[in-house]
């Protein structure tokens, strides 16, 4: 069957969506470092007839008959992701990221607890207690950051837990460049008797490579997504270390519970087989020459932008991200450079960097991540390449600055915006970006 057959002849609006959509992704360079490409066989369980099951409740405990087979895919799926991350438990349930990190709150706290997290204006997610999160409004919430050379600011870290006794200390970034120290957080934790929990969902991949320590001997709790660096589907996962068990041996039954009946219905089971098929593949020899290439490929990014000039938070990475401060070119910036990016068909995020002197709506920086490309099989010299367009992108368009007033900035990006369309040099670039990524063919047993 032709992919998006059945998809083609129901809906056409959809089908010329998703179409467009595939087309995008083979065209454009892909730096957002939260995605990635995941494989086939992920796909084809995905789009399989386990979505149609009920499954509450664990293998050999559902609420529902018809269960046998998805029983052993889900008991596979944790068996797997035991013996790869050298866990002692874990559940593999969870929709996605932010519901894993709230099943862990609601196992261990109540409403009103101190909690302890990163900020997001320094690279923390959204869930490890940000004001507008959840996790913020629920729970007294105590945010570290980093220091002004973009490094986690471990003084501060130990003097806020001591301050406040938190009860939980999450440890884990969304666009954090360098190795996360968890022996030392575990230090502070553990001298507050505060739970430490991981959240690994950018790293996995490069922790089950082994090219990014592993939190599983410092923490309690490790959680992670299983869509970014570990190449699976949109799913989430919650494990407890050997350390978590010995500490409070009826964790794995809150966190159980905490999912099922806490804040879940029926698991999708279709994700859970998934996630054991990428468990599997992540377990490769392959994986790990794949993880160890993201690294050298953001290191290769890391280097190439620094030789053209473009400033980087802590000057490079440790891990499969890159976050440049375009603060010098002039505050805000971050705003231009994503949309003329795009416009080169070069996709990825504007972000804080340490020490914003514009703001959250319109930071001074851009992320950029090589998990993606790194699965198209891109290596350092395309990363030099993409380094030059990147450069070449921002300095057509450095004079922008972003005006004070509010009223101004909206009309001054409309302004900017329509020139986007009239400017030659990314009109050059995209067409490089065009040759470039049809040498990296990407889904070529898609056809439409
Ligand atoms: C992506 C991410 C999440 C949230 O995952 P979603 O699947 O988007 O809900 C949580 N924590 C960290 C550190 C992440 O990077």
């Amino acid at each position: 069957m032709d992919w998006l057959s059945e998809v083609k002849e129901q809906d056409g609006e959809i089908f010329s969506l998703m179409k467009n959509e595939l087309d995008r992704q083979r065209s454009s360079i892909e730096l957002i470092p939260s995605e990635n490409f995941t494989s086939s066989a992920v796909m084809q369980a995905m789009g399989s007839v386990l979505t149609n099951k009920y499954s509450e409740g664990y293998p050999g405990k559902r609420y529902y008959g018809g269960n046998e087979f998805i029983d052993e895919i889900e008991k596979l799926a944790i068996s797997r992701a035991k013996s790869l991350f050298k866990v002692e438990y874990v559940n593999v349930q969870p929709y996605s990221g932010s519901p894993a990190n709230m099943e862990v709150y609601l196992s261990l706290c109540s409403a009103g607890d101190v909690v302890m997290g990163q900020s997001l204006t320094s690279g923390g997610h959204l869930t490890h207690g940000w004001s507008s999160s959840a996790t913020g409004k629920l729970f007294k919430s105590i945010q570290y950051g980093v220091k002004i050379d973009g490094y986690i600011n471990l003084e501060e870290v130990r003097e806020l837990a001591e301050k406040n006794k938190p009860k939980l200390i999450w440890v884990g970034s969304t666009a954090y460049v360098r190795k996360l120290p968890f022996k030392e957080f575990a230090e502070i934790a553990d001298s507050v008797g505060a739970y430490l929990a991981a959240d690994i969902s950018h790293i996995s991949g490069l922790v089950i490579a082994g090219v990014h320590d592993s939190p599983v001997n410092y923490v309690d709790i490790v959680t992670t997504t299983t869509h970014k660096t570990l190449r699976g589907p949109r799913g989430a996962m919650i494990m407890i270390t050997k350390k978590g068990i010995s500490k409070d041996p009826e964790l794995p039954s809150k966190i159980d519970k905490s999912v099922f009946p806490g804040m879940q219905g029926g698991p999708h089971d279709h994700i859970t087989a998934a996630i054991a098929i990428a468990l599997k593949q992540a377990s490769t020899p392959e994986f790990v020459s794949y993880a160890k290439q993201v690294v050298a490929n953001a290191k290769a990014l890391a280097s190439s932008l620094m030789e053209q000039g473009i400033k980087l938070v802590t000057k490079g990475t440790d891990n499969h991200m890159v976050l440049a401060d375009l603060s010098d070119i002039s505050p805000g910036f971050g705003v231009f450079a994503q949309e003329a990016l795009d416009k080169a068909g070069i996709t990825l995020n504007k972000n804080t960097v340490p020490g914003e002197r514009s703001s959250p709506f319109y930071p001074s920086g851009i992320r950029m991540g090589t998990p993606a490309v790194t699965s198209r099989g891109m290596k350092e010299s395309e990363m030099k390449e993409i380094a030059i367009y990147i450069a070449q992108v921002l300095s057509s368009i450095k004079e922008n600055k972003l005006p004070e007033s509010k009223e101004e900035r909206l009309a001054h990006i409309k302004q900017f915006r329509e020139h986007l369309n009239e400017n030659d040099e990314i009109k050059k670039i995209r067409q490089s970006v065009n040759e470039l990524t049809s040498k990296f063919p990407l889904y070529s047993n898609m056809e439409l």
